[in-house]
């Protein structure tokens, strides 16, 4: 390989794939003392973590095909998540209208009692029925939908929780490395060599104990270590999402049942949209990963059914997709193809590769506990848990304390207003003071580039979280993308550019 230098990075733990659960393998990793480094082919998150449905929930509909583990273990880490990440993380409540020509009440109030009981104690509010034609909810929709149930789950920024678990495992003494590549894999004296390939520079590492978190990817592994040919049963199955502008002027999301036997969410999204998802395709690797015209029509024709207004493809300002690689046979639909996450352990000559398959954003924190303390003692050491106590940068706060802090910004940062005050708080959290410094008004921010975007801000992020393009930027650590124009996009990556 061409300027491959040996510049002798030896770690104990090394991750391939910076998605959310790699991301927060690291992080775990880090925490307990490991020398620990991590390569991700593009931005942290930019696959299947930054295309998710960005709930934190025990899945209602997994109760169907009686996962009750994954359910269970869901809604509790959905509790736990809520208190160690308030500031990207919040409770959202789903109204579930009853469709006469579906599933009958009565199994949609059992299987709300079956959620109730399987989350425990929590701060969350129990589900409960609602009557639509006297609730706010129900002036969206269709006259036919008289009655609903409400229950309460919670909304994640998927992208910037991969972010948050990468800025952390730094903070803890971890590599971790964007937009580089790992291109090949050997085994020898029971340690691995790893190379990675960036756009600067190429190199290897060497480590004893490898994990694979390649997400969709993850049996493209083999083709990087030519000694692996055991590859498991993955399936591929992608889900598209489409974003239009605002359906509805309340703070509930809804969850839509379909004469197909799916359900589809319709979100309240970045105070002016709606987020409607998602779909489940089949999905073979190697195929562009995009929503289809089909995938487009079914979500404006699915949510239609419901809203009084029609939804048109015309509508759809935005849309996104991401793949599920779900360990499971073929013989299951889709839909009912398990979320539940396992990992493949093999060790060899001393050295040790644990494999990730499947998972959720919801259970990512409990994936990297179980990984990295399995990892613990194979290697016979004494490293305890520690993830379900820390905080995540910026979250250092009591979700009810919320509103109160957002006051104080506003007080102490008299030129913000209450909108950029909220974004940028809900971006950063309780680091939001770091960002803006003593800024006494708004040219000390510097340049501007479009809505509320400043220098500042945009520094922040080339410089604190590793932003190395535009679309880095406008998709992943904020959704600017939304609002910005395609001309203020062209100067912000022209500025990036200049900066990188
Ligand atoms: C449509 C959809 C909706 C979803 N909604 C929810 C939800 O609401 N709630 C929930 O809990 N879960 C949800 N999920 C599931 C959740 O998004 C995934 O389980 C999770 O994001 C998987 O994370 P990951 O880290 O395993 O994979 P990924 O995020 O895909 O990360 C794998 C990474 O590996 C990198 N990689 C691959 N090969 C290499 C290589 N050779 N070198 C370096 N890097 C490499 C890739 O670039 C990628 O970033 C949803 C999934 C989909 C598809």
């Amino acid at each position: 390989m061409k300027n491959k230098k040996k510049d002798g990075k030896n770690f104990d733990i090394f991750v391939i794939g910076g998605g959310v659960n790699g991301a927060a393998i690291l992080r775990d990793a880090a925490g307990r003392g490991y020398k620990c480094g991590l390569a991700e082919m593009g931005d942290f998150g930019s696959a299947t973590s930054s295309s998710s449905t960005k709930l934190l929930h025990g899945g209602l509909r997994y109760l169907e095909s009686y996962q009750f583990r994954l359910v269970k273990e869901s809604l509790r880490e959905r509790d736990l998540l809520l208190n160690l990440m308030p500031h990207i993380s919040w409770p959202l409540q789903f109204i579930l209208p009853h469709n006469k020509n579906l599933r009958p009440y009565w199994i949609l109030r059992l299987g709300l009692y079956i959620y109730d009981f399987l989350a425990g104690s929590t701060k969350l509010p129990k589900s409960k029925s609602i009557d639509l034609r006297n609730h706010p909810a129900g002036k969206f929709l269709q006259q036919s939908y008289k009655r609903a149930l409400a229950y309460t789950d919670c909304w994640v920024e998927d992208s910037r929780l991969a972010l948050l678990n990468i800025l952390d495992a730094e903070k803890r003494g971890a590599k971790a490395f964007s937009y580089s590549k790992v291109t090949n894999i050997q085994q020898k004296n029971g340690q691995w060599i790893v190379s990675v390939k960036s756009k600067e520079r190429s190199f290897e590492i060497k480590t004893k104990v490898l994990i694979n978190t390649m997400g969709p990817w993850v049996n493209s592994f083999d083709q990087l270590d030519n000694n692996k040919k055991n590859q498991s049963m993955v399936r591929l199955v992608k889900g598209s999402h489409i974003v239009v502008k605002k359906l509805f002027n309340h703070d509930s999301a809804y969850i839509f049942q379909g004469k197909d036997g799916r359900i589809i969410f319709s979100i309240p999204y970045e105070k002016d949209f709606t987020l409607i998802g998602t779909t489940e395709v089949e999905h073979n690797e190697g195929i562009e990963v995009k929503c289809s015209d089909e995938e487009k029509k079914y979500l404006c024709d699915f949510a239609s059914n419901y809203f009084q207004k029609k939804i048109t493809v015309e509508d759809i300002i935005w849309d996104f997709s991401g793949v599920r690689a779900l360990y499971e046979n073929k013989t299951v639909e889709a839909r009912n193809a398990s979320r539940d996450y396992t990992f493949e352990v093999e060790e060899k000559e001393g050295s040790i590769l644990l494999t990730v398959y499947g998972g959720k954003i919801t259970t990512h924190r409990k994936l990297a506990e179980k990984a990295v303390s399995k990892i613990t003692s194979i290697l016979k050491l004494n490293r305890k848990e520690w993830t379900s106590r820390q905080h995540l940068p910026g979250g250092d706060f009591k979700l009810e304390d919320k509103e109160k802090i957002i006051e104080g910004l506003l007080e102490k940062y008299k030129f913000l207003n209450t909108n950029w005050a909220e974004r940028l708080f809900k971006t950063f959290g309780s680091e939001v003071e770091n960002v803006l410094g003593r800024a006494k008004a708004k040219p000390d921010l510097g340049r501007k580039f479009g809505y509320d975007l400043t220098e500042r801000e945009v520094l922040w992020y080339i410089n604190q979280e590793h932003v190395r393009c535009v679309e880095d930027l406008i998709w992943r650590r904020s959704k600017l993308g939304l609002r910005l124009t395609s001309k203020q996009i062209r100067e912000l990556n022209a500025y990036i550019k200049k900066l990188n």
